[in-house]
């Protein structure tokens, strides 16, 4: 009765945000240092931010 079937969804790895010029931004891993940086990438216009929350 009201089965919610939990399982059949997963949680998606990546986020999709979208660029002011209209492209995709994509996430990148970075090594640097010794240290993992996460950055996000501009598909279109190879605009870069710490954020993906930052090309709005
Ligand atoms: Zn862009």
């Amino acid at each position: 009765m009201g089965q919610a079937s939990k399982n059949s969804r997963t949680a998606s790895a990546t986020q999709r945000f979208m660029c002011s010029c209209g492209g995709e931004v994509k996430m990148k891993t970075l090594f640097e240092s010794g240290k993992v940086k996460n950055m996000a990438e501009c598909d279109k216009c190879k605009r870069t931010e710490r954020r993906p929350s930052d090309f709005r």
